[in-house]
């Protein structure tokens, strides 16, 4: 062994007792490390105890640089239920209050030029049960409620607070109740078995105004539902879901699309059957074709015309 091998065994085995001495300090540390090039990474001990809260830029996703070089940032849109609204006053045509006019205003709002905004937070359906009849032309008559099925004895209930107007019993109508809400809009319930309010009674939505029934005009039970602005029917379906029997918005909107359909139902004629009337017979006196007059009100060349049934012939 030469001296020169000597001295170089001796430096390396200094240097490993040097770092051994300085195992606990950073700069042993930095040796072990320079030595332990290239061997296997040590896996990193993580500590569950400290995460970091996220910062504020993993939240929003959003960094300095497109916040300030965006050209077109997007403005998030509000829902309109969340905008604030400025419900209309009252008109002042509800100063009229009658116990036995279902409509005693007078006023029809067809062709109107405002547009009137309700608050119909709070509905609470009268009758949670499937439409039996919808909204809608129904042969030679027009519909101006839809139906909801009830059982014998079901509850009835109030659409939203308000104050019970009138509580009668008409041809029709069978028991009815028509109750004006606070909201503007009035409410209709008919063919009821019990009517169990009062007049000029408080009501709050949801409390009973009857039972179901099938009083007057009506062919099984069912619930015959109107909502009413100023005593002009409005579509029920314009309102509610009847599958979710939840309001479409909070804010109900009324313009003059919503009466439109009134001057669909003017543009209508009627001839009435006379004695010795055929469909041939109408239709030369009427100019409209045979098969127009059938496709109209649902009948065939062969349908006998009786005495004072009303034939659609526009
Ligand atoms: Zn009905």
């Amino acid at each position: 062994m030469t001296l020169k091998r000597i001295t170089i065994l001796t430096l390396l085995l200094a240097v490993g007792f040097y770092t051994d001495a300085c195992a606990q300090t950073k700069l042993g540390a930095s040796i072990r490390k320079i030595l332990s090039l290239g061997k296997a990474p040590q896996a990193t001990e993580l500590n569950y105890g400290r995460f970091q809260a996220p910062t504020w830029q993993e939240l929003t996703g959003l960094t300095i640089e497109n916040i300030l070089f965006d050209p077109n940032p997007e403005i998030p849109i509000i829902p309109e239920e969340h905008q604030f609204s400025d419900f209309s006053d009252l008109p002042s045509e509800y100063e009229i209050w009658s116990n036995t006019s279902i409509n005693p205003y007078g006023i029809s709002l067809v062709g109107m030029k405002d547009t009137i905004k309700i608050d119909v937070n709070g509905y609470h359906t009268p009758s949670p049960k499937h439409v039996t009849s919808n909204w809608g032309f129904r042969k030679w008559k027009f519909h101006y409620g839809i139906d909801l099925k009830v059982h014998k004895g079901d509850t009835v209930k109030c659409a939203w607070d308000g104050t019970v107007r009138i509580t009668r019993r008409d041809r029709g109508y069978g028991y009815f109740v028509v109750v004006r809400h606070d909201n503007g809009l009035e409410t209709l319930y008919a063919h009821l078995n019990r009517i169990m309010v009062k007049n000029d009674q408080r009501i709050k939505a949801g409390e009973a105004v009857g039972m179901g029934g099938n009083t007057g005009r009506s062919t099984g039970y069912h619930l015959h539902l109107e909502f009413r602005y100023l005593g002009n029917p409005i579509n029920p379906n314009d309102i509610v879901n009847f599958e979710t029997h939840q309001v479409h918005k909070p804010v109900l909107v009324l313009n003059a699309q919503t009466f439109a359909y009134k001057q669909e139902i003017d543009k209508i004629r009627y001839w009435t059957v006379r004695k010795g009337d055929t469909l041939g017979r109408i239709a030369y006196r009427t100019g409209v074709s045979i098969n127009k007059l059938c496709a109209l009100n649902g009948i065939t060349k062969n349908t006998v015309l009786r005495i004072g049934r009303k034939i659609r012939y526009t």
